[in-house]
């Protein structure tokens, strides 16, 4: 498996950046993990969007969604100029609500949807996903991502907070993509939805992930302070995402 970073901002893309996106390739498929602000034009420096060959996504906050509708729209004009075939809609898999985020998901011949929960197993070509239910939000789902391909563990935390049960989803994780969305001079008293830096390492720690890659930053965060208040990770390589990293597992 390889990952690239497309987008890991949040709330919102800093000048040039986008927000999250995280683009998941094996010998047999290409996946697109959530499909933020941003997302489309930092996929193109890999590929066309036509070759995408599915979706997935934790949640439907604005940040984690937001190019969605533009890559309808590119999907359908390059099946109408014969670059995708017009009988294979893109696969968007997403959690099963709310309604009013779901509905825009089908659109014509370019997408179709397939609702998820937290017990669907889901097979495509040689990844095998699961999903758990995170910390976070106002009652709607949101889902972390556990996907095991060729004996390797990528583990996406979604968005998170401190409240989500993670028992042995993060077990033997060859990487944690874990959220950081505050430092230590920005966390909020009351947890809402969201870990800090320091946080997530420790979870990390914890549970002995192989790598881990922090993001969901702010984008005028600087990545060496981010790197220090993740002192609490030692089992293995600390990456800070920025547009275009790769990991391979
Ligand atoms: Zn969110
Ligand atoms: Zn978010």
């Amino acid at each position: 498996m390889r990952v690239t970073v497309l987008g890991y901002q949040s709330p919102y893309p800093g000048p040039a950046g986008a927000t999250p996106g995280y683009l998941v390739e094996t010998d047999q498929i290409r996946l697109l993990l959530d499909c933020g602000s941003g997302v489309l034009a930092q996929l193109g420096k890999h590929y066309p969007i036509y070759e995408l060959d599915a979706l997935i996504l934790s949640h439907y906050h604005h940040d984690h969604v937001a190019d969605i509708g533009v890559l309808q729209y590119g999907l359908m004009v390059h099946q109408l100029f014969g670059e995708r075939d017009p009988h294979k809609p893109l696969p968007i898999y997403g959690p099963e609500a709310p309604n009013v985020n779901t509905q825009s998901l089908p659109y014509r011949n370019a997408t179709a949807f397939y609702p998820v929960q937290e017990n669907t197993d889901l097979t495509l070509a040689d990844v095998h996903v699961r999903f758990l239910r995170t910390d976070h939000g106002d009652g709607d789902p949101c889902y972390a991502m556990r996907l095991e391909a060729g004996r390797k563990v990528l583990l996406y935390g979604a968005d998170s907070g401190p409240g989500t049960n993670w028992g042995s989803f993060i077990r033997e994780a060859d990487l944690f993509i874990c959220e950081g969305t505050y430092l230590d001079h920005n966390l909020p008293k009351t947890p809402n939805g969201h870990l800090s830096v320091r946080q997530a390492a420790e979870l990390a720690e914890q549970h002995a992930c192989r790598s881990l890659l922090i993001t969901h930053l702010y984008h005028a965060y600087d990545s060496d302070e981010v790197l220090r208040q993740a002192v609490a990770y030692t089992v293995g390589n600390c990456h800070v995402a920025q547009i275009g990293l790769q990991i391979a597992l």
